[in-house]
């Protein structure tokens, strides 16, 4: 497939790129694109067929279901079901922006997207150039990032390209963006809210409003022990590994002393055995290590940066062709337990305690 690929800004929006895209949406082809978050490889979502393509092009499971995009809070209604008090008070909030709110879905919406669950996840994004190419489609947008399924997710266009070109009909280019990790997800359709994957919304912001929530346990799992053999996700997708790049990634947990000494020591040990080594650090840690490739994810000083670094990183030490890559760990609390979340699964689970 020849794979359209335009540029649109936000701030300067191509009406004729919008439409483009639109279109093919429309039709059941796939548009990738940006949104505040992470990229989006979307499809109509109320379509089987076109949501299927998705699937296909990400090599996605097709038991981990999508979230569907909406340019306009009256989009809702043709899709859920109900909306209860405490939705609702989130939505004021926090919509347009990165928060993903999973209801109960009417019947309109396809199996074939919610990956065969009676839920739907549905998220009002804030950037431009989304929001334009939903309206312009008519229809809620299912969008998962725009990554071969397992890789990191994208956050600008090139990394778009690497997985995309060839599988989809086009890719709409709008530069890097904001956030750099994917929406907050929450549950509403129990008693309590509960957090199912964390972001850049954060549990305490949540709390402020809707009072005390709940949190999966997969999000705060630190091992596969924890998440237990009998445990059922709320939704498919929470089990797979993600994130990963191509080199084995180890974290190391601990005073940060201890951490830098522990990977410094198997840093050399590793070039010894003529093992190129990536080092994942901190402006804070950045020059206290003396071998491999050092990458400073930002500062500790804001969470945000390291947030908005962590995907490209993990991309970038795939063409710096490493064997191992080692790791500090963040601090679990706000805006940290959404990076750690997405560095957890990229390690697969390998944590060392130091
Ligand atoms: P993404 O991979 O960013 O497209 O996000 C999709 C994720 O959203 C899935 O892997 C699930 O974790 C979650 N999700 C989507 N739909 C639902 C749903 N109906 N119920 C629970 N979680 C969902
Ligand atoms: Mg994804």
């Amino acid at each position: 497939m020849n794979t359209i690929i335009k540029k649109a800004d936000a701030e300067n929006i191509n009406i004729d790129v919008i439409n483009e895209a639109g279109a093919i949406i429309k039709r059941g082809g796939l548009v990738a694109f940006p949104t505040e978050t992470v990229y989006g490889l979307g499809a109509n979502g109320m379509d089987e067929e076109a949501a299927s393509k998705i699937y296909a092009a990400k090599g996605r499971p097709s038991d981990n279901p999508l979230i569907l995009h909406i340019s306009d809070i009256k989009m809702l209604d043709g899709i859920v079901s109900d909306v209860p008090e405490a939705a609702k008070v989130l939505m004021d909030k926090f919509w347009p922006g990165p928060m993903t709110l999973v209801f109960r879905k009417r019947k309109e919406v396809p199996y074939g997207t919610t990956g065969g669950l009676d839920t739907v996840a549905v998220r009002f994004p804030s950037h431009k150039v989304a929001l334009d190419i939903i309206s312009s489609s008519g229809v809620p947008i299912a969008a998962p990032s725009a990554n071969t399924s397992g890789r990191p997710s994208p956050t600008k266009a090139s990394h778009v390209i690497e997985d995309m070109d060839g599988k989809v009909d086009m890719i709409v280019d709008g530069g890097e963006v904001g956030i750099g990790i994917e929406s907050t997800i929450i549950d509403v359709t129990g008693d309590v809210p509960m957090i199912l994957r964390p972001g850049y919304i954060t549990k305490g912001m949540v709390e402020e409003l809707v009072g005390p929530v709940l949190v999966d346990k997969v999000v705060t799992a630190k091992t596969v022990e924890e998440i237990g053999g009998d445990y059922k996700p709320k939704a498919p997708g929470m089990k797979y590994r993600h994130y990963a790049p191509k080199a084995e990634l180890t974290m190391f947990d601990g005073n940060i002393e201890n951490v830098v000494e522990e990977i410094n020591r198997l840093s050399k040990e590793a070039s010894d055995s003529g093992k190129s080594v990536g080092i994942i650090a901190t402006e804070e840690t950045k020059d206290r290590y003396n071998f491999g490739k050092v990458v400073s994810i930002g500062t500790r000083k804001d969470e945000a940066s390291i947030a908005r670094g962590l995907y490209g990183i993990l991309r970038d030490f795939d063409t710096m062709d490493v064997d191992v890559i080692y790791s500090e760990t963040f601090y679990d609390d706000d805006l940290g337990q959404a990076i750690m979340n997405r560095l957890i699964k990229a390690a697969g689970y390998r944590i060392v305690n130091v």
